[in-house]
């Protein structure tokens, strides 16, 4: 553990904050929750560097690891500032188990995505098939009663950072994330066309996966390959003073934050200035969107995601949509348990429908005509389990320009 964590490590007085905020653990009363996970285990850790005890002498907790959704409410909701999650993943490090193939396939987004989009007519009818998603959960544990579905090649946004030619200034670089990519170039369409509007030239990375997926399937090494990447890819634009602006919550939270917790390099620290969250970036438009936006009279279920919250963008979220005259928005802030991948992994399937489901009866009982999102697995959860129409902030707001 570096000097610095371990120093943060000492602030936690054991108030059990961070217990009371956890959606596993609400779930999941096996499961031993953030304050154990986190500040204990480095605890446990720290003293047996000192007196030779080895990590397995936490043993359960050990175990336990596995069953973190990487959410982030545990730090977000420390008042002592102690960098949970991030302790929970370097807990971690000890486990030192064998990925299953399923963990390789959901660990490289872009991978998968190239391979699905590559077949997506075939592919997406038979991932559907309620007896293929049978075979595919007994023979891979992986649960896809809600199926993942590609995007056709035809549809996918092209890249447009090679056409990069003078100044940076008054450009900005999209970086759309994997599941815009490969699932929902929608999203990042509506974006573009937004930016259009609005008069900013935008450009459009070369994929390459933000590596969340990586370090959430406990690839450390890899995780931090795809991190140095992406830091050489953007130095050049950010040394320009460019600023780089995503749609998807998780991949600029890791971008911004998880680079620099993981790396502490100042090359990290760089990059992390120059990314913006589309709400943070699209903020100071506020009076030219109030300006062209048309009313929309609609009840929308506003779904907050946890990486939405982690790096305080949700405000700025809200305050976009509250541009849009006849929006009448009704804000939830829970879980939807899906996680990224978590969701998709068998053994995890019962606590996180368990903790979507309470999400899916607020929303029920809002009786929204659609949900609003900006968390690509989000959407898809929420959307699947409700039935509502469900759509990114973008999207909406892009609509509210055309009407
Ligand atoms: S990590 Fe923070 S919230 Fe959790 S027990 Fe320690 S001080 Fe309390
Ligand atoms: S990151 Fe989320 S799931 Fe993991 S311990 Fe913290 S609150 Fe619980």
């Amino acid at each position: 553990m570096n000097e610095q964590l371990d120093r943060l490590l000492d602030h936690c007085i054991k108030c059990s904050d961070c217990q009371g905020v956890c959606p596993v653990a609400a779930h999941n009363p096996q499961y031993p929750g953030p304050k154990l996970l986190g500040p204990d285990l480095a605890r446990i850790k720290c003293a047996g560097g000192a007196k030779g005890n080895t990590p397995e002498a936490a043993g359960e907790l050990l175990r336990s690891l596995e069953m973190c959704s990487g959410c982030q409410r545990c730090e977000l909701a420390c008042p002592y500032g102690v960098p949970v999650a991030q302790l929970i993943r370097q807990n971690r490090d000890v486990l030192q188990r064998k990925l299953l193939l399923r963990d390789k396939m959901l660990a490289t987004p872009q991978v998968l995505g190239q391979m699905g989009t590559a077949i997506a007519p075939l592919m997406n009818p038979v991932l559907r098939n309620s007896l293929v998603q049978k075979m595919i959960k007994g023979m891979l544990g992986l649960e896809m009663e809600q199926p993942l579905a590609f995007a056709s090649r035809k549809d996918l946004l092209q890249p447009t950072l090679r056409q990069w030619a003078g100044a940076a200034e008054g450009k900005v670089i999209y970086f759309p994330g994997c599941h815009v990519n490969y699932q929902e170039p929608e999203v990042g369409r509506a974006f573009l066309q937004l930016l259009d509007i609005l008069g900013v030239k935008a450009l459009v990375t070369d994929q390459i996966c933000c590596g969340m997926p990586l370090l959430a399937a406990g690839n450390r090494e890899k995780a931090h390959t795809a991190f140095q990447r992406n830091i050489q890819i953007f130095k050049e634009y950010v040394e320009q003073g460019s600023q780089i602006v995503t749609t998807c919550p998780s991949c600029s939270l890791t971008l911004k934050k998880i680079y620099v917790e993981e790396l502490g390099t100042e090359e990290a620290r760089q990059l992390a200035s120059a990314v913006y969250d589309y709400s943070e970036y699209l903020e100071q438009y506020s009076s030219c969107l109030a300006a062209l936006v048309h009313p929309l009279r609609e009840r929308a279920a506003y779904h907050l995601p946890c990486h939405t919250q982690a790096q305080g963008t949700g405000l700025a979220g809200l305050q976009l949509m509250r541009l849009v005259p006849g929006l009448e928005l009704n804000v939830v802030d829970d879980c939807c348990g899906q996680s990224g991948t978590y969701g998709f992994k068998a053994e995890k399937q019962g606590v996180s429908r368990a903790i979507g489901s309470s999400l899916v009866w607020r929303i029920a009982s809002i009786e929204p005509d659609i949900i609003i999102t900006p968390c690509g697995s989000c959407k898809d959860r929420l959307s699947f389990a409700s039935g509502v129409q469900t759509v990114h902030p973008v999207q909406l707001l892009n609509n509210a320009c055309q009407k």
